[in-house]
């Protein structure tokens, strides 16, 4: 049996009064920012907030903003009786859904620009979507008030850049970056998995297999991080019709390419099947999955 299904609030003015009930109550709030379209990897930084906090706030906005001109923002699944289902399914207290016009009120013109660490990678394919994405979470966090936010290691950069612009601002939200949800054969869960064909869907898997590969490959002892990617690239160009947007090795603070792997590197990708944009990564080394 599912609990009853949480509040979807769309007003400023209804969540406000919500939020100020949760904290005249003393709840501790956590809260998950998602664009909807959701799965086990967005249930999980629910459990994780439920676990953590006294009440759980869950956001589903689709935010124009983070989305470049050639991209999916139009298609986009949008899902949300579905969605409400599933939180219903795991308990959370209460769902924002705002709307376009309450989110960029007429004039607006201030943006969260996040320096080096959203420059390279997704910041180089995509440009201007950190800049969304930093702007849009600090409109939610300003909002909702959590005390503290829940994020996927699936988008490794993007919590990197909320870490950063929390540090930097002094926003007063605890972050926390919960470990990527997997289908059984190694496939990172993500909203745009349904945009794949039967047959892509299989070929989606080279992009786990070459993380996994990277991870044996520096478990055997190699280190040079141009070898590993000579190799994580044959795996992935294997699958027909794979377009590599970027496929590296890192430093998991800076983001930086690393040319030696030490004690720790991060691989991360971006890879394009059948158009459907996909991302991931994995830890190498002492700290590897
Ligand atoms: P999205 O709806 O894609 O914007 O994602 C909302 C949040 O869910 C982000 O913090 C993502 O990193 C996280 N997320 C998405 N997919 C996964 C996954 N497979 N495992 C864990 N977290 C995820």
């Amino acid at each position: 049996m599912s609990d009853p299904r949480p509040r979807a609030i769309a007003s400023l003015p209804e969540l406000r009064a919500a939020i100020a009930a949760l904290r005249r109550a003393g709840k501790r709030i956590g809260f998950v920012p998602t664009m909807g379209a959701l799965h086990e990897g967005h249930l999980s930084l629910v459990r994780a907030s439920k676990a953590e906090c006294a009440a759980t706030a869950v956001s589903i906005y689709v935010n124009p903003r983070q989305f470049g001109p050639n991209e999916d923002f139009s298609k986009y699944p949008r899902t949300l009786e579905a969605d409400l289902e599933l939180l219903a399914g795991c308990g959370a207290d209460l769902v924002f859904t705002p709307q376009d016009a309450d989110v960029y009120p007429p004039g607006f013109a201030s943006w969260v620009e996040v320096g080096a660490v959203a420059e390279p990678l997704e910041g180089q394919f995509r440009p201007g979507h950190f800049r969304g994405v930093a702007t849009v979470v600090l409109k939610l966090f300003n909002l909702v008030q959590p005390d503290a936010a829940y994020f996927g290691r699936k988008d490794y950069q993007q919590a990197a850049v909320i870490r950063r612009m929390v540090a930097d601002l002094h926003v007063p939200v605890e972050i926390r970056v919960c470990p990527t949800v997997r289908e059984p054969d190694g496939l990172a869960m993500s909203s745009r998995n349904r945009y794949l064909s039967p047959s892509a869907r299989q070929r989606a898997l080279v992009l786990w297999k070459s993380l996994e590969r990277a991870g044996e490959m520096v478990a055997e002892g190699e280190r040079d991080a141009e070898k590993i990617l000579r190799e994580m690239r044959r795996i992935i160009l294997a699958a027909e019709d794979a377009r590599i947007d970027y496929v590296a090795i890192v430093d998991p603070d800076t983001l930086q390419p690393v040319e030696t792997v030490q004690k720790s590197a991060l691989a991360i990708l971006a890879v394009k099947i059948e158009n459907t944009r996909l991302i991931d990564n994995r830890m190498l080394g002492e700290s590897g999955e």
